[in-house]
């Protein structure tokens, strides 16, 4: 799957030229925007706008309204907020993925709003994440989101749901709102084997002079071997005796490195390349100390891989947590 997540979806269809030159305008001001950095940093920005209008600041002060109206908020004598259109998409992401989470939504009015876009827990109804859009225009506009919460930290597993309210924490005006969808479920890893597999020795089985510190799943040669979270790739070797061709990822946002053993030779992921969460970094092989083909998976500990850090025994737990969700 290699849908982009970056360009306007194809099935959003516009009917209007009159429309369809605002909503690209609108898309630009939104892309320039991006509230969101795919590196985890969580910068805000105003999208700037050739034609930006005087910010209307408070829009309390509208027709005749004496801010007496409690937590109404973002009304005003301009007319309410009215939210045309609105879609989450892909319905499953992975944290640091190929395809981020985008919600596009479309808002009418007759100026610029001052709004914000939170993306929410449905189990406890948190607010992890916060996108705040001064000066937004009517028209088309989509946020993106990688899987960080407000503290730059991988979100849990779970569903999330995109809500747009005025500044204030108004809700706008949903009730002739298209599209019924605006949540994702969301995983942190992706089980890194794709294909038919099944598990063999674990962490502790005996290995000559040492205990064995992965997990091997077991699958043909040739399967892909995806990272199960996307990262640095920090090492990118061959060793004849053991671990054959490996890969060892800084995992993005955690303090744990993954490590993939006895991979095929050709197309790996190299040293200091970043790679996305289900991006592939190889192939099954059995190169190395290995007797047939197999995927060697190791978790290790911060600060990581031979610098201090060690195997983790629960590599066999996370991996099946994966793989049932993945
Ligand atoms: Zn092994």
């Amino acid at each position: 799957m290699s849908r982009r997540t970056d360009g306007t979806r194809p099935g959003a269809a516009r009917r209007k030229g009159v429309i369809a030159l605002v909503a690209a305008a609108a898309t630009m001001a939104a892309t320039a925007g991006l509230a969101f950095a795919q590196d985890g940093t969580t910068t805000t920005t105003t999208p700037t706008q050739g034609t930006t209008t005087t910010p209307d600041t408070t829009p309390a002060k509208g027709g005749g309204g004496t801010s007496t109206s409690g937590g109404g908020g973002g009304k005003s004598g301009g007319g309410s907020v009215r939210l045309k259109a609105e879609s989450a998409g892909p319905s499953k992401v992975f944290f640091y993925g190929k395809n981020r989470a985008t919600y596009r939504y479309t808002i009418s009015g007759d100026r610029p709003r001052n709004m914000k876009i939170q993306l929410v827990n449905r189990q406890n109804w948190r607010v992890i994440k916060v996108w705040r859009k001064d000066d937004l225009e009517p028209g088309s506009h989509k946020v993106t989101w990688s899987g960080n919460n407000r503290h730059g930290k991988a979100a849990k597993k779970g569903t999330y749901l995109f809500r747009i309210r005025t500044k204030r924490g108004a809700d706008v005006d949903r009730s002739r709102t298209k599209g019924d969808d605006r949540s994702v479920s969301f995983f942190p890893d992706k089980f890194p084997l794709r294909g038919k597999h099944s598990y063999g020795d674990g962490y502790g089985a005996p290995r000559a002079g040492h205990v064995h510190q992965g997990q091997d799943i077991l699958a043909d040669c040739g399967k892909r071997i995806v990272a199960a979270r996307g990262g640095r790739v920090q090492y990118s070797g061959y060793q004849a005796g053991g671990a054959g061709y490996y890969i060892v990822i800084d995992g993005k946002s955690t303090g744990h490195d993954y490590v993939y053993m006895h991979l095929q030779r050709g197309q790996r992921a190299k040293q200091g390349q970043r790679v996305r969460t289900g991006e592939q970094i190889g192939k099954v092989g059995d190169t190395g100390d290995a007797s047939g083909c197999h995927l060697h998976f190791e978790l290790w500990s911060k600060p990581g891989w031979y610098s201090g850090g060690h195997a983790m025994r629960t590599v066999t737990k996370y991996l099946r947590q994966w793989d049932h969700w993945s």
